[in-house]
């Protein structure tokens, strides 16, 4: 599995976006989050995602499916899809959960996906939507992908994992784990029931070790940055060092 990251950003951008940062990829200018799976398949497609593709010169007509984690706008602009649309040479697929709705976007093929039930992305791919614990009117989901060899969970947004969703990652010994980061090293913030922060992280990490979601060689990236309540990406690398995890920046491809 190839994973292209467009997007790292939670939804505070830097204006130096529209300015400087306005045709290329910068560790401090985060776009809104975004990944490409195997160069095809999109998932969320938000405020900047278009702008995203062309700078990572990605081929928009070979995009077959975009799935959909929830509706806040950093993760689903519908002008955007119907952009990617006019641009296709396929019939696109649209993944969202089974209650979302998307009366906004037409020409496209919506698949309604049931909570822990897994469905075939292409023969060899399938998806899992799980519950996520965020803003329950953005009809949230965090995305389990598995190819037969290796595991992804994208799981952003959220903040921790909800009973379910945490119980039904025992034993999966991700390949690939990318996790909502959007709070700093910080403690006390008010974000805790909708956004990880680092301190969070640090208690998650191991108990994810301990049921086995994780292991020794899963890679655990942080994603969905919040550049108003982090350092700089340098400085944010070095803090999470010690701690076994990587920060996502947009442009890097991660293979699994
Ligand atoms: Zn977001
Ligand atoms: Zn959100």
């Amino acid at each position: 599995m190839k994973i292209l990251f467009l997007g790292t950003c939670a939804a505070d951008y830097s204006p130096a976006l529209k300015t400087v940062f306005k045709n290329c990829f910068d560790k401090d200018a985060r776009r809104s989050s975004s990944v490409l799976l195997d160069d095809r398949i999109l998932i969320d497609c938000g405020e900047h995602t278009l702008e995203s593709l062309f700078i990572a010169k990605v081929d928009i007509r070979k995009i077959t499916d975009i799935v959909i984690t929830h509706f806040h706008p950093d993760h689903f602009k519908p002008d955007s899809i119907n952009k990617i649309l006019e641009y296709s040479e396929n019939k696109i697929r649209l993944w969202v959960r089974e209650d979302a709705v998307t009366s906004l976007i037409q020409g496209v093929e919506v698949v309604k996906m049931t909570p822990y039930v897994t469905y075939s992305l292409r023969d060899d791919l399938k998806v899992t939507g799980l519950k996520s614990n965020h803003d329950e009117n953005s009809f949230p989901q965090i995305l389990f992908f598995e190819d037969g060899e290796k595991r992804l969970l994208y799981a952003l947004d959220g903040a921790w994992f909800v009973n379910r969703t945490f119980y039904w990652l025992s034993d999966k010994r991700l390949s690939l784990l990318v996790l909502d980061a959007t709070v700093g090293d910080i403690v006390g913030d008010y974000r805790a029931a909708e956004h990880n922060s680092l301190p969070m992280i640090r208690l998650l990490i191991p108990s994810l070790k301990t049921i086995c979601a994780i292991f020794e060689e899963t890679k655990v990236y942080l994603s969905h940055i919040a550049p108003s309540l982090h350092k700089s990406h340098t400085e944010t690398e070095k803090i999470v060092e010690n701690d076994g995890l990587k920060i996502a920046y947009d442009g890097l491809t991660v293979e699994i």
